[in-house]
């Protein structure tokens, strides 16, 4: 059997200080919010015993899936155990700086706790910044500035990586899209806000190192707008649609703040449980008839079947302002999707067994 499991990514906690337009109004509330010490190190020892270590290999380990885990008073501690016991994996952990203090960046680096960090920078002004996440802007600037800055004095090097998805885009690219506009769009004046995204990207470059971070416009994901399926009753054909998120979700351990192994980063009330990592074999899970079910499922395009959220498979692709670039762009991913699909088919063992008894004839 071929063990494709190659990343880890822990949603420590569900809570964030932020509340972003592109961010689904009811993520964050799950029970419990913030995962406790004791369960992170059950998961992490399981994760890291020798046999499972050599089936699956991984690759990187991921932090703040779903929230702000520095709002989890175990954050350190736990990255501190991540390292202790799975030290040769690369860790990656998504912020949006505001809680990232330069006493905590001091921790992070001189400990070698992590190895790089993603992070919005979605306005170039407080008044642009605020617009978009409702978060202030000076003290997430001065954080980011801050880490750089010790990140040099001590010689480290933890990549930084960051996106902008400016108000102006997301709005005109979920109008364009949708024929709405975003359902947390409350203020309506800001439609006419400008696109700094420029203005961004000339704040960041001198603050950034172009040999260690980098900066790029973000697609527009449209997870936050599943509402507008009922709003606006639309009834999908799921043969045209495919689950953008399926070689993840087949590589993936996604480790919600309960210990429950939850299969899509998509999936923000946690509909799509495997099992419970604290309580069951990572093996069985692995193995696990439901495993195999969804994945077979989302194969077959079977949306409404699955249920919340995969029923909304529209809301989970990625668009762009203008719609004939957002149906290219979502063409070339299904086919790589399918390449990919087919891969995994051919490279089975049966359907190996099927290629050389066709071959030796
Ligand atoms: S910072 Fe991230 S988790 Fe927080 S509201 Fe924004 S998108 Fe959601
Ligand atoms: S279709 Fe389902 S599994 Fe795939 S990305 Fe959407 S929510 Fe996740």
């Amino acid at each position: 059997m071929n063990y494709k499991i190659k990343n880890i990514s822990f949603a420590l906690s569900t809570a964030c200080s932020a509340n972003c337009i592109f961010c689904p109004p009811h993520r964050g509330d799950s029970n419990p919010v913030n995962m406790s010490f004791k369960v992170a190190k059950r998961v992490l020892d399981k994760l890291s015993s020798k046999a499972i270590i050599n089936k699956f290999q991984y690759i990187g380990i991921g932090f703040g899936a779903l929230g702000d885990d520095l709002l989890n008073p175990h954050f350190l501690d736990i990255l501190r155990y991540r390292k202790e016991v799975l030290p040769k994996n690369p860790s990656c952990f998504f912020t949006n700086f505001k809680n990232l203090s330069s006493e905590i960046a001091e921790i992070i680096i001189s400990e070698q706790l992590l190895d790089g960090i993603v992070c919005n920078i979605d306005g170039a002004s407080n008044r642009t910044y605020y617009a978009v996440k409702r978060l202030d802007f000076e003290k997430v600037i001065l954080n980011l500035t801050q880490f750089i800055k010790l990140r040099d004095s001590f010689n480290s090097n933890i990549t930084i990586n960051i996106n902008a998805l400016t108000l102006n885009n997301y709005i005109t690219t979920i109008k364009n899209n949708f024929g709405e506009y975003p359902l947390k769009l409350n203020n309506k004046s800001l439609i006419q806000i400008e696109d700094d995204f420029e203005d961004i990207q000339n704040l960041l470059f001198p603050i950034i190192n172009p040999n260690l971070d980098s900066f790029r416009r973000s697609g527009v994901r449209g997870w936050a707008e599943r509402g507008l399926m009922k709003k606006k009753k639309i009834k999908l054909n799921y043969k045209n649609y495919i689950c953008p998120y399926f070689n993840d979700i087949i590589s993936t351990i996604y480790v919600a703040p309960n210990g429950n192994w939850y299969a899509c980063c998509l999936d923000t009330k946690f509909n799509l449980i495997i099992g419970d990592l604290t309580k069951e074999s990572i093996l069985d899970l692995y193995k696990s008839s439901k495993r195999k079910r969804l994945i077979r499922k989302l194969n077959l395009k079977q949306f409404g079947e699955i249920g919340p959220p995969c029923n909304s498979v529209n809301f989970c692709q990625v668009y762009y302002k203008n719609k004939f670039q957002t149906f290219l762009v979502n063409l070339s991913r299904q086919n790589e999707i399918i390449n990919h699909m087919k891969n995994i088919l051919l490279s089975s063992s049966s359907i190996r067994n099927i290629r050389s008894k066709i071959m030796d004839r």
